[in-house]
């Protein structure tokens, strides 16, 4: 897209990165569908999707990102087009930062962390710092990596550590040369992929372990993984670069207060949508290009990025959504935040999967296929 190419490639000294918007769709799990009305979104092709138009079943609604990844999409292909590209960056000195946004249930902690059988940007993103770095040491003799990780969870606006459990709310700062760090929080070396797994693991269970005995919070927390590369030069002048890499599964972006979860207290939806709120303006005003303020400071999650989202950094947003309707308002307001641009469309939604005659008098569910409309 010309645009984009251009704002990303102008040649000003003062450049500011845009955030990338990546849609990924999750496929139509039954369960999730007790009404059986079958799914309310679906691809068009690599950067489109479509939704029902809810106030208007004659139409849908068009939408528009950097990318769209449809159901079928791999966890491999997900880390290839949206986030390879972006991780070689921290081993020249360069911020970089991916976030899983989305309501809970669609696919965030899949996407991020994925499972053992199919695991996710993180376990791919970590080998790939490894490698990189094997093969730079292999090929520039001159200079040393060494990489190291910390793991935070931001949770009602209180930074804590998840290597350290029983630490206390941690302060963010920023040093003279404006690099955010956190004073106290752990960081830990790593020399290898299993080296991270050792730590990774067990801290990961700290936070689930957590979540079942506090309501649920690992939906209501932002989990930030920290990779950092520090890059030294073996000979005079003895150069040293730093690059971080924060790789993070936000909290649900669902409205706590419209679903009425009925444990969360109005402190705690407050806190999650401030961080969440901020995080969309922040981007916003990033991709709007505009200069103005960008408000980091809002909230912590976003003073805690600043030096990594924005500037010299490079950043993905994957906004996951599920294609069921039960989700449909909290996909309405995830799709909102993500597009570039959005346009109604005058013809009703397409279902790729017949439905049962019990469903066949929902204003939606006509069974015509994409050609008889592109006919019409
Ligand atoms: P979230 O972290 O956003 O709450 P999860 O990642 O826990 O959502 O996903 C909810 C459920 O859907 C999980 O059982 C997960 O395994 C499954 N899931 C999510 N995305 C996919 C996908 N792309 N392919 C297969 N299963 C998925
Ligand atoms: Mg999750």
């Amino acid at each position: 897209m010309a645009h984009r190419v251009a704002v990303n490639d102008a040649a000003g000294s003062k450049r500011t990165s845009r955030v990338r918007v990546a849609v990924r769709l999750r496929p139509y799990m039954d369960k999730q569908d007790e009404k059986g009305e079958g799914p309310c979104v679906r691809g068009l092709g690599p950067q489109t999707l479509e939704i029902v138009n809810w106030r208007n079943a004659t139409e849908t609604l068009q939408y528009q990102f950097d990318a769209f990844h449809g159901e079928k999409t791999t966890q491999q292909e997900v880390f290839l087009s949206s986030v390879k590209p972006i991780v070689s960056h921290i081993l020249n000195g360069q911020n970089a930062s991916v976030f899983a946004y989305g309501p809970t249930g669609a696919g965030k902690t899949h996407t991020m962390l994925g499972s053992q059988e199919q695991p996710g940007v993180i376990p791919r993103a970590v080998r790939e710092v490894f490698h990189l770095v094997r093969t730079q040491e292999k090929d520039q003799g001159e200079w040393g990596f060494s990489v190291g990780m910390s793991y935070l969870e931001i949770y009602n606006e209180k930074v804590l550590d998840l290597l350290s459990p029983n630490s206390q709310d941690l302060p963010i700062r920023e040093d003279k040369d404006k690099n955010i760090i956190i004073p106290g929080l752990t960081h830990t070396s790593l020399s290898s992929f299993s080296d991270f797994h050792t730590h990774f693991v067990p801290a990961s269970l700290n936070r689930t372990t957590a979540s079942t005995k506090l309501n649920q919070r690992s939906s209501r927390s932002h989990a930030v993984l920290l990779i950092k590369v520090v890059k030294s030069q073996r000979v005079p002048p003895n150069r040293q670069q730093t690059g971080k890499l924060y790789l993070v599964d936000l909290a649900g972006s669902e409205d706590n207060r419209r679903t009425g979860n009925q444990g969360i207290r109005l402190k705690e939806s407050g806190a999650i949508n401030l961080s969440l709120f901020t995080l969309s303006k922040v981007v916003d005003c990033l991709n709007a290009g505009t200069g103005g303020r960008v408000p980091y400071r809002d909230s912590k999650l976003t003073r805690l990025l600043q030096d990594s989202l924005g500037g010299s950094a490079h950043s993905v947003m994957i906004t996951n959504i599920a294609p069921e309707y039960k989700y449909y308002f909290d996909t309405f307001t995830a799709l909102n935040f993500a597009a570039k641009s959005k346009h109604v469309v005058n013809r009703p939604f397409v279902r790729e999967t017949m439905l049962d005659s019990t469903n066949s008098q929902h204003p939606v569910a006509r069974k015509r296929t994409s050609e008889e409309l592109e006919a019409e």
